[in-house]
């Protein structure tokens, strides 16, 4: 089985950011992400911390602004208009989900499409559903830099991607759609999941459940792509078996080590290169 090293990906792309920056740099242009941060929810603090110093490690000006739990909808949106204004910020990341009773449909759109690099806006979603140049969100775009790493085709394929959530499982379906694949799309309602993923050639795990994907769900030589991220008894695994999947599988993406490793990078490659296609 081959395993689709995304450390190996992240550092191709981490070259080419490098050198639009150093490029940027001559010019005297240093461009800003700024990175939202709402209360003090664990998971999206340490993100925040991390997206902060791999921003850094490559030479890109990020801040984090922090707000309290308590912060009221329209101090959010002052603040992303205040951003939008702002020449040096060229990324706009609010750390998600946001407080369950903030409208999070209203704040996200009042961000710059031009400047929501993780593809939330419905005008970044509209151009990724048309094919027309957008932002579109860093883990499914991870996950087709993978693809284009490795040269693997989607043209043709039966792609099954499980989750249909909308910041992973439906742009990715998107993605794949774009680039000719068949998709079926899983989710907690579909019924015989191991007959759908079974038939596909290449298999998308999104669910965010540990060990729901196993060898006897993938059939010989399938590609399998691994998005989940899940702590067990302080270990961090994907959604899908590896011990098992390295009998029946053609190709993998480890946890970690995988899909994880370049989407910060594709944050990242939003924030300094731009759009790009929504293929
Ligand atoms: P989510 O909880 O919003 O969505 C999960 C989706 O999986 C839902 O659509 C649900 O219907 C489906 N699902 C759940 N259990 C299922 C089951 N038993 N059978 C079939 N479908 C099932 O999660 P999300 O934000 O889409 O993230 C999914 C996973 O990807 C999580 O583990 C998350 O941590 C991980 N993630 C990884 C990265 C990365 O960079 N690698 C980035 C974002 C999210």
């Amino acid at each position: 089985m081959q395993i689709l090293d995304g450390r190996q990906v992240a550092a191709f792309h981490r070259e080419q950011i490098v050198r639009r920056l150093d490029d940027l740099h001559k010019r005297d242009i240093q461009p800003e992400l700024a990175i939202i941060l709402i209360g003090a929810d664990r998971p999206s603090g340490m993100y925040a911390k991390s997206m902060q110093k791999v921003a850094h490690s490559v030479g890109l000006s990020a801040e984090i602004y922090y707000k309290e739990t308590a912060a009221q909808e329209d101090e959010l949106i002052d603040m992303l208009e205040y951003f939008n204004e702002q020449k040096h910020i060229w990324g706009i990341l609010p750390m998600m989900p946001l407080p369950r009773r903030l409208d999070t449909h209203r704040i996200v759109n009042c961000m710059d499409p031009e400047k929501d690099i993780d593809g939330l806006t419905d005008s970044n979603i509209a151009r990724l559903v048309t094919g027309r140049p957008g932002f579109v969100p860093c883990t499914p775009k991870a996950v087709m830099a993978i693809f284009d790493y490795y040269h693997i085709s989607l043209t043709g394929k039966e792609v099954a991607i499980i989750g249909r959530s909308n910041v992973v499982g439906k742009p990715l379906a998107q993605l794949c759609l774009n680039r000719n694949a068949t998709v079926t799309q899983c989710h907690t309602r579909t019924k015989n999941l191991p007959l759908l993923s079974r038939r596909a050639d290449i298999v998308i795990a999104a669910a965010g459940k540990a060990g729901l994907v196993t060898a006897h769900m993938v059939k010989s030589g399938a590609v399998v792509i691994d998005v989940g991220i899940n702590r067990v008894d302080g270990i961090t695994i994907g959604d899908v078996d590896y011990e098992g999947m390295t009998e029946v599988a053609g190709a993998m993406t480890p946890v970690p080590g995988g899909v994880g490793a370049v989407t910060t990078m594709m944050v990242l490659e939003n924030v300094v290169c731009g759009h790009t296609q929504g293929t």
